[in-house]
């Protein structure tokens, strides 16, 4: 019988998810459908019922339900109590189990596709929400030399460190402090409105590599900036994208797919993704 998985959110008419998963299946020969749910605000939680009683098997989350469906979830894994968020739910035995898997796809993006090894190295993540609250715990266990956040609003970056501080050192820095990272990663949303977070002139120098989360933009002025820089590699957020879903997949039906062309194939603007 064919099993059923969906991606909730609202909105969805962006998402990638469907066709994402819908390669996924095809290559791993798993009897599978993949639908988008677009749930209306204060409408998740019926949706996700419904979906479960319909024999649901599992379901990725993305804004703005991210947070209600940790909260729904009775199980969850190290990476979502982590996160305080789920994207990834699987259904068994009348039990939901949370995962959280955008920042082991970020990570996975970085270390084995860019090639840049987390360990020993200085990382800059710009933002404290909850794509870089997601990113931390992984971070953390590839062992940099330092792991350093910054955040327009700085109580809202010592909230997350302070929750994090059992799982390892990460850090508040100040904006003047934003020199001599290897990687400098953006997880703020400042380029959904075509902006760039607010950095000094040091922020890129002896960078390596200059990751934006957001995805399907082209060249971003975060990315731009970096460039204009020097930096001697950019990524846009498709590749962590990609990494999530295979992720998930994996979750769901114990098989994982390969990413590569996919991600090529989703990339958005010929610089976006590129070492100079
Ligand atoms: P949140 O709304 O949870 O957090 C937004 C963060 O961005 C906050 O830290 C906020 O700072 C900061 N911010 C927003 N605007 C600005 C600005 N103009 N200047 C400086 N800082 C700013 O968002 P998410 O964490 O969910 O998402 C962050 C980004 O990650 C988005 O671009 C999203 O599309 C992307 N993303 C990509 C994924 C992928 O698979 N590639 C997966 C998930 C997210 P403050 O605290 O001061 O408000």
């Amino acid at each position: 019988m064919t099993d059923r998985y969906a991606v909730f959110g609202n909105p969805l008419g962006h998402s990638k998810s469907p066709l994402i998963h819908a390669r996924f299946a095809a290559e791993c020969g798993e009897d599978l459908t993949y639908e988008k749910i677009e749930a209306a605000e204060g409408g998740f939680a019926g949706a996700l019922a419904r979906f479960i009683d319909e024999g649901g098997k599992g379901c990725n989350v993305t804004a703005p339900f991210k947070l209600e469906a940790f909260g729904l979830a009775t199980d969850h894994t190290e990476a979502s109590r982590c996160a305080g968020a789920t994207n990834t739910l699987r259904f068994e035995s009348g039990r939901i189990l949370a995962e959280n898997t955008d920042g082991a796809g970020l990570l996975r993006d970085i270390e084995v596709n860019l090639g840049l090894g987390i360990g020993g190295r200085r990382v800059l993540m710009l933002g404290a929400g909850g794509a870089a609250r997601g990113a931390i715990l992984p971070f953390l266990q590839a062992e940099p030399e330092e792991l350093a956040l910054l955040n327009r609003t700085v109580s809202k970056a010592e909230r997350l460190c302070e929750d994090m501080k059992g799982f390892g050192d990460i850090h508040v820095i100040a904006p003047a402090e934003a020199k001599g990272f290897d990687i400098v990663i953006n997880a703020t949303s400042a380029s959904l409105s075509g902006d760039c977070p607010a950095l000094p002139e040091t922020v890129f120098q002896h960078c390596q590599l200059a990751y934006e989360l957001a995805y399907g933009k082209g060249l971003t002025p975060f990315l731009k900036r970096a460039r204009d820089c020097g930096v001697s590699q950019l990524a846009d957020g498709v590749g962590m994208l990609v990494e999530q879903a295979a992720i998930a997949f994996e979750f769901w039906r114990g098989k994982r797919p390969t990413t590569g062309g996919l991600i090529e194939e989703l990339t958005v603007g010929e610089d976006v993704r590129r070492d100079i």
